[in-house]
Parts: structure tokens; C-alpha cells; sequence
């Protein structure tokens, strides 16, 4: 596979509502989209959603990295095709440089590892599914539920049970708390499944103070109670609090993986692809995760679109033991999205699987000019 031109879309499309965390107020998609060519004509899409909070990548920096280490690296050169020799031959092709002041620029690098096998599947008019054999015939997502009032929280997680979602994440760490908790339990009732995520907010003594006034709600899991590198306080809330942990910011890289496993640090791994670096780095990962008996999420970045919903229905379809999933919100967020046929599900968080060439999603490529905020075209030299 060779690739001659590409295109980098930093993208700026607005939410329908403003959806809060502890860390963070998001309003819109602000995902970069890499649209590659190969020497034949084919093309791929790849996404990364940059997060300053969790990779401690932002646009820009995705944008730079793709731009001036990424790109010159592999215009041009006899890339490893994904589909005739695997995803682990590509991903050694992609180079790995740090980047000041990022834990891991894994956002761009999934942009184009994303990019990449599409364009190189599609050129076969071959579906992700081959890379990936999915082991389920569709996926059922929960809902999640941004930081809001009590009142507001209750009413949305009210709303999703009635369109038949069985498991509702709550973010808390943001005040309110036991109360938000309390009034989405009571508007759920006791069937459905609630998970709660703090983004890290927390010190040791405020998670087990929290941990001990909820742990009668009936919570599935707690995700990311403490900052990113408190991993030997996770593992003495995890024997201390009674409800099972999760990690999402403290597991970014492979290296984050081990030093999870190897500290008994959490229950349940949250991997999400743009986070941990693209599909080869994630499926790693989570067949780690596997091996050593955690459980596995799959996670989304709030916003994403088509593209990264795309690439996460084809890995949670794949996963040997899905725990949860999140994502494929498309246009239930969006106030557009990329793709031609809607991904986003339906009754029940069901979605069924992607069967079409590469990711499965057909890109309108005209909305991803009118969305842009910053447009860089690529070409092979010479
Ligand atoms: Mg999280």
C-alpha cells in the first residue's frame, strides 16, 4: 500500500446540547479527520478525538503531528497491508515520537492507523469485520448522562429507560453527587444497571467517603475515582470501597495496561480508541485485559463521529467479553454527522453490525468542508 495525498479536517460540529463533566463542558465535535489516498485512488478515513484531559492532545497538536512527524514519515512509502499481513505489521510502520507535554499523541496516531486500514480495505472491498470476525450479531449501548442537577439527571436517565436502555452511566465529582445518584436510581429503579464516572476528580478520602454513602444504590462500577496516576490508591479503594473500579484516564497506553494488571488496580478496563492509539493498540489491550481476567468496556469520546462510531461498533463486535459499550450517539448529539446512513442506535442502545467495504460507513465529504474549521491538503513531493 502506498498512499500519495491526504487531507486533514479539523473539524468544529456542534452538539445538539452542551454535554458536562468534571473535567470538562463540551459543545461541540471538535474530532480531526484524516482522509487518505492511495496510488490506485482509493480512499480512507481515520478520526482522532484529541483530549488536553485525558492523551493531553488538542487539535492543534493532533493536526501538528499528523502534518510534520506522521505524514512525511509514510508519504510514499511501501506500507505493510493491514488485510494480506495484520494489523501489528502496520502499526510497526507508524512512527512513535513523543510529543512535550502529551502523555501519548495516540488521538492522531488513530487517525491515521483508522485512515489507513480503511483505504487499504476498501481497496479490496474487503469489510473491517475480516480484520476483525465479529462474535456477536449486534451491540447494545448504554446511555450516558451529563453532570447536571439531581432533578435534570433523574429526568434523562428516565427518559433513556423508556426507550429501552438497560444500563445508564452517571458522571459525578461535580457536587450534588449522592443526591444525583439517589434520584437517577429512584427514576430507573432497581433493574437497570448505573455506572458512575468521576474523571478523576478525586483525592483517596473523598472517594471512599463517596463510595461508602452509594454503595447501597446498587452501582455496577465506579470509573476513574482518582487521578490518572494514583494507581496503588485505586487498589486499596478497590479492596476498601465494595464497588467495582474502572479505568478510563489512568489507561491510555499498553504500559498503563500492565502497570494496571500487575497492581490489581481496577476491576474493569475502559478502552477507547482514539484514546489508546487505534485499533491494533486497543485490540492489544484488551486481549491483555482478557488474559488476565478484567473486564472490558469499550468506551467512545463523547462526540466522535461516524468514523470512530464505525471503528468501535467493528471492536466491541469483535471483543471476546464485552462488559459494556459505549458511543454511536451520531446524531442523537450531532446536530450532523459525516456518514450517509446514520450509525446511531436505536430501541434498546441496539445497533447491528457494519457490513459494507472498510469501516462501513460512506463519508459525505462535503460536510466534512463545511464543518471544518482549518483544512490542510497533503501531497507525495515530486
Ligand atoms: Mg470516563
Amino acid at each position: 500500500m502506498r498512499i500519495t495525498a491526504a487531507t486533514v479536517y479539523a473539524l468544529d460540529i456542534p452538539f445538539v446540547e452542551a454535554f458536562r463533566h468534571s473535567a470538562h463542558a463540551r459543545r461541540s465535535c471538535d474530532s480531526v479527520l484524516l482522509r487518505v489516498v492511495d496510488e490506485d485512488g482509493f480512499v480512507g478515513f481515520g478520526e482522532g478525538a484529541p483530549r488536553p484531559y485525558v492523551t493531553g492532545e488538542t487539535p492543534r497538536s493532533v493536526v501538528e503531528h499528523l502534518v510534520g512527524e506522521l505524514w512525511p514519515r509514510i508519504v510514499g512509502a511501501d506500507l505493510p497491508d493491514p488485510v494480506a499481513e495484520g494489523l501489528p505489521a502496520l502499526d510497526e510502520e507508524i512512527p512513535e515520537t513523543a510529543v512535550a507535554g502529551v502523555i501519548a499523541p495516540n488521538a492522531a496516531r488513530c487517525a491515521l492507523e483508522l485512515a489507513l486500514v480503511d483505504c487499504a480495505l476498501r481497496s479490496r472491498g474487503t469489510s473491517l469485520g475480516a480484520l476483525l470476525p465479529p462474535q456477536r450479531r449486534s451491540i447494545s449501548y448504554s446511555g450516558v448522562i451529563s453532570a447536571a442537577s439531581p432533578e435534570l439527571a433523574a429526568r434523562r436517565a428516565r427518559q433513556m429507560t423508556l426507550i429501552g436502555l438497560e444500563d445508564v452511566k452517571v458522571k459525578v465529582g461535580i457536587g450534588q453527587d449522592v443526591e444525583r445518584v439517589r434520584a437517577v436510581r429512584e427514576a430507573v429503579g432497581p433493574e437497570v444497571s448505573l455506572r458512575l464516572d468521576a474523571n478523576g476528580v478525586w483525592a483517596l478520602d473523598e472517594a471512599l467517603a463517596f463510595t461508602d454513602d452509594v454503595v447501597d444504590f446498587g452501582i455496577a462500577t465506579l470509573e476513574q475515582p482518582l487521578p490518572r496516576h494514583a494507581v496503588a490508591d485505586l487498589s486499596v479503594l478497590r479492596k476498601a470501597s465494595g464497588i467495582p473500579l474502572v479505568a478510563d484516564e489512568s489507561l491510555v497506553t499498553l504500559d498503563d495496561a500492565e502497570l494496571l494488571l500487575g497492581a490489581e488496580a481496577v476491576d474493569v478496563f475502559n478502552v477507547r480508541i482514539s484514546k489508546c492509539g487505534g485499533l491494533h493498540r486497543s485490540t492489544r489491550i484488551i486481549r491483555l485485559a482478557d488474559e488476565a481476567g478484567v473486564a472490558v468496556q469499550l468506551g467512545s469520546q463523547v462526540g466522535e463521529t461516524a468514523v470512530l462510531s464505525a471503528a468501535g461498533r467493528h471492536v466491541a463486535a469483535w471483543m471476546p467479553r464485552l462488559a459494556c459499550a459505549e458511543g454511536s450517539y451520531g446524531t442523537l448529539l450531532l446536530t450532523e454527522d459525516l456518514s450517509v446512513e446514520p450509525v446511531h442506535f436505536g430501541h434498546q442502545g441496539r445497533a447491528g453490525l457494519l457490513r459494507g467495504p472498510g469501516s462501513g460507513v460512506e463519508v459525505v465529504e462535503e460536510r466534512l468542508r463545511r464543518y471544518a474549521r482549518r483544512v490542510v491538503g497533503l501531497v507525495a513531493r515530486g
